[in-house]
């Protein structure tokens, strides 16, 4: 089967949307939603834009605060400093990349736990390592949505399956990884240093691939049945001269081949990566307003 991300994601927000409308009826406001973008980089502004409508369309709060590309690292602090004041703002999110010259990860430190909204924050990362409620990054909540969506379907069972999760990073791998062990499978973290990721691939059940390199994951490689998400977002030249198109770090066409289900590129993962960003939204607002 393909993991369309695209309506996995509608299921989502709509679980969202529902959430929304119930802690405004409750608490007589809107959950909040500040996005931090530094200067003019012209992806960041469009996915900001994106996060900042996705928001609204689910009725929280979403607000966008657009500060020049030469903003020094003291008043960024001291801008998010005062949004974690604000009792009408649950979540905080830092676009990234931030220009030269701004420490990333003193800025990521300085957002209040309780509305790290992207789960980046060490406080969270270490609830999540201890297996305690924790804000968790959205990438990989995504993947194990897609993840549970195969399971429903009879493609695998998480429990006790084996799972390998190629890439190691903060924003994707790791986090990956405790999710996966927290749900009960056997999980295989590699990286650019692994030796034999072939042999590897051939024993997952669930292979989750967030490399950032087109197509490296072949399709005789994969285990047949298994669960296979594509994290990558690849820009490569397409046929068409001077025209570009996107690619996984799978090579789908031959994957879907053996896989019992795959997340295509685009269209996989991304859509869910927004949706989460909602539901930890939401979340965070329903976690501070409980103390
Ligand atoms: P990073 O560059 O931070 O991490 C890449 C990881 O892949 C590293 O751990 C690296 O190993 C490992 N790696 C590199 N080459 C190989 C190789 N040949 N074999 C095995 N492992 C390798 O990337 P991110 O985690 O931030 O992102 C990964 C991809 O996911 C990117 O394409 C990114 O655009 C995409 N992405 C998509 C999102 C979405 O919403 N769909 C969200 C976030 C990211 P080492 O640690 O040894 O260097």
């Amino acid at each position: 089967m393909i993991l369309d991300g695209k309506s996995i994601a509608e299921k989502v927000r709509a679980e969202v949307r529902e959430g929304v409308e119930r802690f405004a009826r409750r608490h007589g406001r809107a959950p909040g939603l500040d996005v931090l973008l530094v200067g003019e980089d012209p992806a960041s502004q469009v996915y900001t834009r994106n996060k900042e409508r996705a928001a609204r369309d689910v009725g929280i709060r979403g607000r966008l605060e657009v500060l020049p590309a030469e903003t020094r690292e003291a008043e960024l602090l001291a801008r998010i400093a005062a949004l974690n004041a604000d009792p009408s703002v649950d979540a905080i999110l830092v676009q990234l990349p931030l220009p030269a010259g701004i420490g990333e990860t003193r800025v990521l430190d300085a957002v209040a736990p309780d509305k790290d909204v992207d789960g980046f924050h060490p406080h969270n990362v270490g609830l999540l390592v201890s297996g305690r409620p924790a804000l968790v990054p959205c990438t990989p909540l995504g993947c194990m949505r897609l993840i549970a969506e195969a399971e429903a379907a009879g493609v695998v069972q998480v429990r006790g399956a084996r799972a390998l999760v190629i890439g190691r990073s903060n924003i994707v791998g790791k986090p990956m990884a405790q999710l996966l062990q927290s749900a009960h499978a056997t999980v295989t973290l590699a990286h650019s240093h692994t030796r034999d990721l072939p042999a590897l691939c051939r024993e997952a059940d669930i292979l989750v691939a967030a490399i950032g390199r087109p197509e490296t994951i072949r399709g005789e490689w994969i285990k047949p049945g298994a669960v296979v998400i594509d994290v990558g977002i690849n820009r490569i030249p397409a046929a068409e001269e001077g025209k570009t198109r996107l690619v996984g770090d799978v090579a789908f066409a031959e994957a879907k081949e053996r896989a019992g289900a795959i997340s295509p590129v685009p269209g996989g993962v991304g859509p869910l990566t927004i949706a989460y960003l909602l539901a930890n939204t939401l979340r965070a607002a329903e976690q501070r307003i409980a103390g």
